[in-house]
């Protein structure tokens, strides 16, 4: 890639480690941003000892370590009963982190790699072709010899390489809030499983800070857009009838988001003339197995090597599809699969859906996942 000149568009998790990743193979990298700062919505993210060996790959082990609260397992509760079964997250790095302290780190890191991160630049159209050309809101055009797609769901790119396509409405809503931590926990991530619904804490920035996340199935169609918000009464009336201690959580809840889960299908085409696709933009995945990031890392990761490694970019491109497409539907399946486990209504069956999972280490993706390793 040494010389090569690349546009990644979006400076998500997925973007920023692309363009650092390409840069150290040399490539000329430029991000395009339609934001008009670098920043995350504050929440939290799980980064798995898959995504966590991109990190560190990208020589950010000690950084990441630094920012991040290091996790000790995975615990599972029946709603109304206390913890049924503790998950040991033997081996590798299982991180918390609030996303604001992910984005800054990759942010940094591109910087410092060279990479050029342009703001207020948002893409209109891009042209495959021997030369790719982007197409700014602004009128603006510029031409690469590779442009990636790391736009997020509702990404421009997958949109020229794909066509339009409407994504269905999974019949689920998620609240996703951030509280001042008032329990002792500091390193633990807890699963909540209750009858059509499912909820998930874990502490931040070193136990300070706790991240909630409430998933509810609802008839009731909701947007996608994650940046909505709504009253914290709401989720209370969902949650009543949990555990006292867990809905002490939700009464310290001031501000909470919801948007509505859809399934989008992984694009059928990932890449034509100088134009590929990576993360969200590829293949969105439910929020059940904590992997969109990771996945995303992965992608940026193995793009890069497949790119450097190639004579020329289209083969490079053919590499990166080969050695991703396996993977990524696995774990999109896997996370749209524990959506059903975590709801189950017939008490016999959460017990066997909690054993289940435990023994296929389903909710620690570390231990599912640990190839990339
Ligand atoms: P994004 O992060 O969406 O970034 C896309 C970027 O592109 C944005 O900055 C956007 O502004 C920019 N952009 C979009 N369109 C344009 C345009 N036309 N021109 C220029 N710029 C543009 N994953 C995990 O691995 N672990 C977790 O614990 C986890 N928790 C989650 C919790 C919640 C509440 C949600 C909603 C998701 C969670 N995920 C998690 C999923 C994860 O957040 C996403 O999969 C991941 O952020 C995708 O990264 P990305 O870089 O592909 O896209």
């Amino acid at each position: 890639m040494k010389g090569r000149k690349v546009i990644i568009v979006g400076a998500g998790i997925g973007g920023l480690a692309a363009a650092t990743a390409l840069a150290r193979q040399g490539a000329m990298v430029t991000v395009l941003e339609q934001a008009e700062a670098i920043t995350e919505a504050g929440a939290g993210i799980q980064v798995s000892p898959n995504g966590f060996a991109v990190l560190r790959a990208l020589g950010l082990a000690q950084e990441a370590c630094d920012l991040s609260t290091k996790a000790s397992g995975v615990c599972l509760y029946d709603y109304q009963r206390g913890p049924v079964l503790p998950l040991d997250m033997a081996g590798g790095q299982y991180r918390l982190f609030h996303r604001a302290d992910l984005i800054d780190l990759l942010h940094w890191a591109a910087r410092r790699a060279g990479v050029r991160v342009l703001l207020l630049q948002k893409v209109r159209e891009v042209v495959p072709g021997p030369e790719p050309l982007v197409r700014l809101a602004s009128g603006a055009e510029l031409c690469a010899d590779l442009v990636v797609g790391a736009d997020g769901l509702h990404s421009v790119l997958r949109q020229a390489l794909n066509g339009e396509e409407e994504p269905f409405f999974t019949g689920q809503v998620a609240w996703r809030a951030v509280i001042d931590n008032p329990t002792e926990r500091r390193d633990d991530v807890t699963l909540h499983m209750a009858p059509h619904r499912h909820l998930v804490t874990y502490p931040l920035r070193q136990g300070r800070q706790l991240n909630i996340v409430a998933v509810q199935e609802r008839a009731a169609w909701v947007g996608e857009d994650w940046r909505q918000q709504d009253d914290p009464e709401a989720l209370r009336a969902a949650f009543a009838d949990f555990a006292p201690d867990v809905r002490a959580l939700l009464d310290r809840i001031e501000t909470v988001h919801l948007w509505g889960l859809f399934r989008h299908r992984i694009a059928p085409v990932w890449h034509r003339e100088g134009v590929a696709l990576l993360g969200d933009a590829l293949h969105p995945t439910l929020p059940f197995l904590a992997q969109g990031a990771n996945m995303a890392l992965e992608d940026g990761w193995v793009l890069a090597e497949a790119l450097g490694r190639a004579e020329a970019i289209e083969p490079g491109l053919a590499e990166y599809r080969a050695r991703r497409e396996a993977r990524v539907a696995r774990v999109v399946r896997a996370a749209s699969g524990n959506a059903r486990k975590y709801h189950l209504a017939f008490p016999p069956l959460r017990w066997a859906a909690r054993t289940g999972l435990r023994m296929a280490g389903r909710v620690a993706p570390g231990m599912m996942l640990r190839s990339f390793d």
